[in-house]
Order: C-alpha cells, then sequence, then structure tokens
C-alpha cells in the first residue's frame, strides 16, 4: 500500500531522517506519519500502536 503524494506542508524534508524512532528502521512511511501524525514511526509500527496502544 502507498499513499499519494499530495501533502503539502512546510517541512524541510532534508532535515528529516527516516528513521523509525519504535524500530530504528530506515522507511519512507517514517516521514509521512511524522507530518500527518507526528509521530515518527513507520507504518509497521503505527500499525500496531493503534491495535496496541501503550
Ligand atoms: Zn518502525
Amino acid at each position: 500500500m502507498k499513499n499519494d503524494d499530495h501533502i503539502v506542508v512546510d517541512y524541510d524534508n532534508n532535515k528529516i531522517d527516516n528513521i523509525c524512532e519504535e524500530c530504528k528502521n530506515e522507511d519512507e512511511t517514517v516521514k509521512q506519519n511524522l507530518i500527518m501524525h507526528s509521530y515518527k514511526i513507520c507504518n509497521s509500527c503505527n500499525l500496531s500502536k493503534r491495535i496496541f496502544p501503550l
């Protein structure tokens, strides 16, 4: 699954890495989730958080 890149934000993408703070893996979805949800996590971690909230 891949989201469309229709989101326009003021973030400087060059300053944001794609390292997930949960699993420490690099994933392009990390940046998207940071912008959309303010969580610097990948989709797989985001999904697990939704299912099993801390
Ligand atoms: Zn992750």
